[in-house]
């Protein structure tokens, strides 16, 4: 059985502790590898390797550093099809949606980002009246050594998104991926050394949390944390970090509606629902896990949408026909699957799913969950409130714009926002009066990668993408000169 190495002052290691923790197949229910437990020690030692690396690699010309990213992308799509496998083994996801969405995205984000970096600019103001005529211009340098750490919805997609501009803005990086889905970072850790990334401008740190991330959290010498995951997480890391004033970027949970019109394109509307319902077992930040649908489609689509749930095949990930996998633990399984108790205690009707799913043969120990539709709850119970992040949605009807939007921003979330209209004034009036940070409109998970991506309210602070992400991993100096 394979055992995952850290990956540090460009060297794979074990870790300084010798411990390694075990690492579960969630489509069958068994260890499958080991990786690394780590320590304070390993993180001081990437420390030391990525404050060795900084002065040299943040005076590296651009298009050098852009140069070795491109490589990085380039010899992941040669091994395309071992990083998909890996992905979907270690996260139960389908290999249909790791070839299509997490693999291809995480090279994007190197690509993105390798150019990008060449086109990011510096602003300058002249003042040309009054006491002082001048010029003002700012310089963007890189911070230093920074953090990042990443859940493990979206492995190697959430990591590189992190990483990519991190680097290509001439830090160095200490990376901690999800104890839960170590695999691709580790073959990213291959992929580094193959391109010749110099030694300790990435170090990747694998292990707990509680260990890892909380060391590299209290180091002072990480001068920013970019951090995606659970809001509760994203309190402590802000806790630990804030009165070391470090630069934070937090990305965290959400409870996106869907808010569904009757004037909208039915059928367009209901296949994206399907996807934006359960896409990766509905264990994505963007899922909209509450469906509002005003009255006079309601019934309409409850029972379309419910048949086409209860005829969604979940399946192990290496089905080419699976369109659900397996959730990503157990522990995560049964967490979902309490929230449907709690859903029906609160009276609402589990109308398809609501069930764990035992596979035959290998899989029977997996962890797989059926589609679930519930109906008949308040808008303000728990179930409709808390982030369950599985393959659960609730649905609500409405009578008027007004009650929709009560409703849809009554959480204490406020990340992603699905609304369905074909009225265009109805759209942006809507869009703009709804407490999101991304707002899709007759369409869902569409992403651009220049524009800003993250929350309001407790859904994060501070914007990844595009110019944002390299903004946040720069720091800005401002010079005046008198004229
Ligand atoms: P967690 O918050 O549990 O973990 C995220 C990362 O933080 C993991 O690498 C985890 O390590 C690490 N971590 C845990 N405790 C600490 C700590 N005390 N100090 C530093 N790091 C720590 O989230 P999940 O992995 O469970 O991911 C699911 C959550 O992520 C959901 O809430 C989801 O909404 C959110 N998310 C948000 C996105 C966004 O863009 N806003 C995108 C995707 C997911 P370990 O795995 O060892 O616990």
């Amino acid at each position: 059985m394979k055992y995952i190495q850290n990956y540090i002052g460009g060297e794979l290691m074990a870790p300084k502790s010798g411990e390694y923790l075990d690492n579960i197949d969630p489509s069958r229910g068994i260890v499958y590898s080991y990786i690394p437990d780590s320590t304070k020690e390993d993180i001081d030692l990437a420390v030391e390797a990525a404050e060795n690396a900084f002065p040299k690699w943040a005076t590296t010309p651009k298009d050098e550093r852009s140069a070795i990213m491109i490589k990085i992308a380039n010899l992941i799509e040669e091994r395309m099809d071992e990083f998909v496998a890996a992905e979907s083994l270690d996260n139960g996801k389908p290999e249909s949606l790791a070839a299509h969405v997490d693999i291809p995205r995480a090279v994007s984000n190197l690509k993105f980002f390798a150019t990008a970096i060449l086109h990011f600019a510096s602003e300058s103001h002249y003042m040309e009246n009054g006491a002082h005529p001048g010029i003002n211009y700012t310089t963007r340098k890189p911070i230093g050594v920074v953090g990042c750490i990443s859940p493990w919805n979206l492995p190697l997609y959430l990591f590189t998104w992190k990483i990519a501009p991190a680097i290509a803005a001439g830090n160095c990086v200490i990376a901690k991926p999800s104890e839960i889905t170590p695999m691709t970072a580790y073959l990213l850790s291959e992929v580094c050394i193959a391109a010749g990334l110099p030694a300790g401008v990435l170090n990747i740190v694998h292990g707990l949390g509680q260990k890892v991330g909380d060391a590299m959290t209290r180091d002072p010498k990480v001068k920013a944390i970019s951090f995606t995951g659970g809001t509760q997480t994203g309190e402590t890391i802000a806790k630990i970090a804030a009165p070391m004033f470090k630069k934070l970027s937090l990305e965290l949970g959400g409870k996106n509606p869907n808010i569904i019109f009757a004037d909208c394109d039915f059928k367009k509307m209901l296949s994206t629902t399907l996807r934006s319902s359960f896409a990766n077992q509905g264990q994505i930040c963007l899922c909209g896990s509450r469906i509002f649908v005003e009255r006079p489609i309601y019934e309409k689509f409850r029972d379309a949408f419910v048949e086409r749930v209860s005829k969604t095949k979940v399946s192990y990930p290496t089905d080419p026909e699976a369109k659900l996998g397996a959730l990503v633990s157990k522990p995560h399984m049964e967490k979902v699957l309490s929230y449907v108790e709690l859903a029906k205690e609160e009276g609402g009707t589990v109308l398809t799913g609501g069930i764990q799913v035992h596979l035959e043969g290998e899989y029977s120990e997996g962890y797989y969950m059926r589609p679930t539709v519930i109906e008949g709850l308040a808008y303000d119970c728990r179930t409709n409130q808390e982030e369950i992040f599985g393959p659960v949605v609730t649905i609500t009807p409405f009578d008027t714009e007004a009650e929709a939007l009560m409703m849809a921003n009554s959480t204490v979330y406020g990340l992603a926002a699905t609304v369905w209209t074909e009225n265009l004034t109805l759209a942006h009036r809507f869009a703009d009066q709804l407490h999101s940070g991304i707002v899709w409109v007759n369409s869902w998970l569409v992403r651009d990668l220049r524009t800003p991506f993250g929350g309001v309210k407790n859904s994060g602070v501070g914007r990844e993408g595009g110019f944002e992400a390299l903004r946040f991993f720069t720091e800005p100096k401002n010079v005046y000169i008198q004229l």
